[in-house]
C-alpha cells in the first residue's frame, strides 16, 4: 500500500503537553504503516466510548485498517443506549426497537493511535461516534459532550488541565473464579490496609509493574501506583493533561488494568463500593485552567492561597452546581454507597484548603500548580461525562462572576452545609431539573442521561437482593 506521508486529517501527535514531549508509545499513522509492513503490528483495536466509559468496537486486521478502515467503521447505535449488561433499555428517544436500532459511524481519531504492548502485535485507536446519515457527532456521545465543553472553554481563552486519579481493588482469584463463586468469599490480594505500604504492594508487583510498564509503552504518562487505604486497594496516577487527553487515557487505563489483571489470573474492580465493610474507590478530579499560551491561569501570587479570581469563580460555579453534576460523578445505585461519613469519601458540598473531608479540596496552594480536586467522583465514573459536567459548572461560575464562600475548616462530615445527593434517585432529579446542564448539553442529551439514571433505579427496585433475603427470610 502507498505510504501516507501527509498525515490523514485529524492526525496530530500529542506534542502540546506543557510538561514534556509526546510519549514513545504514541504512533503516527505513518509509523503504524511501517509497523504493519514489518509485521510488528498485526491487529488494530478500533473503539468508541460508551455511556459507561467502556471501550466498545472491533479488532481489525492491521492491513485492512491502514488500507481502508482508518477512515471509518460502523456499529449498532444501541451502544449509546444500553446498560452495563448490554440490555436494550426501553425509553430512549435516540435508539429503540421502534427506530430499528440502526448504525452509528465509528470515526477513528488518529491522534489517539498507540501501541498496547500488553496485547501482542496490537495497536489501538479511539473513535468519535457520528450519525450514520449526517456524519455529525452524536450529541449524547460522551466524547462529543466533552469536546463541546472544551471548545466553549477554548473560546474563552482557556484549556482545562485535569488528572483523574483511579482507585481499584485487586483480588486473589480470577474474574472467572469470582463469578463462579457468585462474588462471595472474595479474598482481596492483601490482608490489611496497604496505604502507601511498600511491602504489601511488593506482593502485587506481578500485576502492578506490568500495568505501569504496559501503559508507559502505550504512551501513557504514568506517575505512580500506590497502595490505598484498605486491604487489596490500589491507586494509579497519570500525569495531568488536557481534559480530552485525560479522559482518553482514563478509559484506556481502566481497560488495561482489567486486561492485565485478567492475563495474570486476577480479578480487579473499579466498582465504587464492592463491600460495605471496605472503603470505597474514588476517582478524584484535579483541575486547573491554563491560558492558550500555556500559562497557569489559576495562580495569582498576590492573592490568598495563590488563587486567582478566575479560580475562585470556577470553584464557586462547581460548588453551586455540585448536586446537579453529581449523577455524572456517581452514575449507579452502588456509587452512592460510597458516600459515608468518616471514610474519606465526601458527603458535603463545601471546599477546604487541603482537608480531605470536603467535597472540593484546594491543592498546591501558593504555587503554579494550584488546583481544585473534586472528591465526589467514584472510580465508576465516565471521565468524559464527569469532565464535561465539571467544565460546564466552572464556566457558569466564570460567566456569572460567582463569589466563592469562605473555605470550610474542621470535619466537613458534621458541617451545616448542603449534602451531596444521597441516592441515585435524588441525583437523577437534580440532573432532570438542572437549567445549567440543559443549557450546556441541550435538553435531548440531559433527557437521555436522566433515562439512563432512572433505568438503573428501576432495575434496582425490581431485583430482590441477597441482603433482603438474609435480613428477612427467617425474621420477617
Ligand atoms: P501526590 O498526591 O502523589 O503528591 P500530586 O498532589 O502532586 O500527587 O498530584 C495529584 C494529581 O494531580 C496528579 O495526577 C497530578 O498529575 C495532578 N496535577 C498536578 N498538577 C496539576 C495541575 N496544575 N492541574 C491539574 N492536575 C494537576
Amino acid at each position: 500500500p502507498a505510504r501516507i506521508d501527509a498525515a490523514p486529517p485529524g492526525c496530530s501527535c500529542r506534542t502540546n503537553h506543557p510538561a514534556g514531549a509526546p510519549m514513545p508509545g504514541n504512533l503516527s499513522f505513518a509509523e503504524l504503516q511501517d509497523a504493519v509492513a514489518s509485521g510488528e503490528i498485526d491487529t488494530v483495536l478500533v473503539a468508541g466510548i460508551d455511556m459507561q466509559g467502556r471501550l466498545m468496537g472491533k479488532r481489525f486486521h492491521a492491513q485492512h485498517f491502514v488500507d481502508r478502515a482508518w477512515e471509518e467503521t460502523h456499529a449498532c447505535n444501541y451502544l449509546l443506549a444500553t446498560d452495563l449488561e448490554m440490555f436494550t433499555v426501553p425509553g430512549y428517544a435516540a435508539a429503540s426497537w421502534t427506530r430499528g436500532y440502526g448504525d452509528y459511524v465509528l470515526k477513528p481519531d488518529l491522534a489517539t493511535l498507540r501501541r498496547t504492548p500488553w496485547l501482542e502485535g496490537t495497536a489501538l485507536v479511539l473513535c468519535d461516534i457520528l450519525d450514520h446519515h449526517t456524519h455529525r457527532e452524536v450529541p449524547h456521545s460522551p466524547r462529543a459532550m466533552l469536546k463541546a465543553q472544551v471548545a466553549r472553554l477554548e473560546a474563552m481563552g482557556y484549556r482545562a488541565m485535569m488528572a483523574t486519579e483511579l482507585e481499584f481493588y485487586l483480588f486473589e482469584k480470577s474474574y472467572q473464579a469470582l463469578q463462579a463463586d457468585g462474588y462471595r468469599q472474595m479474598a482481596t490480594f492483601s490482608a490489611y490496609n496497604e496505604d502507601y505500604h511498600i511491602f504489601q504492594t511488593t506482593k502485587e508487583e506481578d500485576v502492578m509493574r506490568a500495568i505501569r510498564n504496559g501503559l508507559a509503552g502505550a504512551g501513557v504518562p504514568v506517575e505512580n501506583t500506590k497502595g490505598e487505604a484498605d486491604a487489596g486497594q490500589g491507586e494509579i496516577n497519570i500525569r495531568y493533561d488536557e481534559a480530552l487527553e485525560t479522559a482518553d487515557t482514563h478509559v484506556l487505563v481502566k481497560n488495561a488494568c482489567k486486561e492485565i489483571a485478567w492475563a495474570k489470573g486476577r480479578g480487579l474492580t473499579f466498582l465504587a463500593k464492592w463491600s460495605h465493610s471496605h472503603g470505597g474507590s474514588s476517582s478524584h478530579v484535579h483541575q486547573s485552567l491554563w491560558t492558550l499560551e500555556g500559562k497557569p491561569a489559576f495562580f495569582d501570587s498576590s492573592a490568598p492561597h495563590g488563587m486567582s479570581a478566575l479560580m475562585r469563580s470556577w470553584m464557586a460555579g462547581q460548588l453551586a452546581h455540585a448536586a446537579d453534576v453529581t449523577y455524572f460523578l456517581a452514575p449507579y445505585v452502588n456509587s452512592y454507597k460510597r458516600f459515608q461519613a468518616g471514610t474519606f469519601a465526601p458527603t458535603r458540598i463545601c471546599w477546604s484548603v487541603d482537608n480531605r473531608t470536603a467535597g472540593f479540596r484546594l491543592c498546591g496552594e501558593d504555587s503554579h500548580a494550584v488546583r481544585v480536586e473534586c472528591r465526589i467522583g467514584g472510580s465508576d465514573l465516565n471521565p468524559y461525562l464527569a469532565a464535561a459536567a465539571l467544565i460546564a459548572a466552572g464556566i457558569d461560575g466564570i460567566e456569572r462572576g460567582l463569589a466563592l464562600e469562605d473555605a470550610f475548616t474542621g470535619d466537613a462530615y458534621e458541617a451545616e452545609v448542603p449534602r451531596i445527593p444521597a441516592t441515585l434517585r435524588d441525583a437523577a432529579d437534580r440532573l432532570e431539573g438542572s437549567g445549567l446542564l440543559r443549557a450546556a448539553f441541550g435538553d435531548a442529551v440531559v433527557d437521555h442521561y436522566v433515562r439512563a439514571a432512572r433505568w438503573e433505579v428501576e432495575e434496582y427496585n425490581r431485583v430482590v437482593t441477597d441482603w433482603e433475603i438474609a435480613r428477612g427470610f427467617e425474621r420477617a
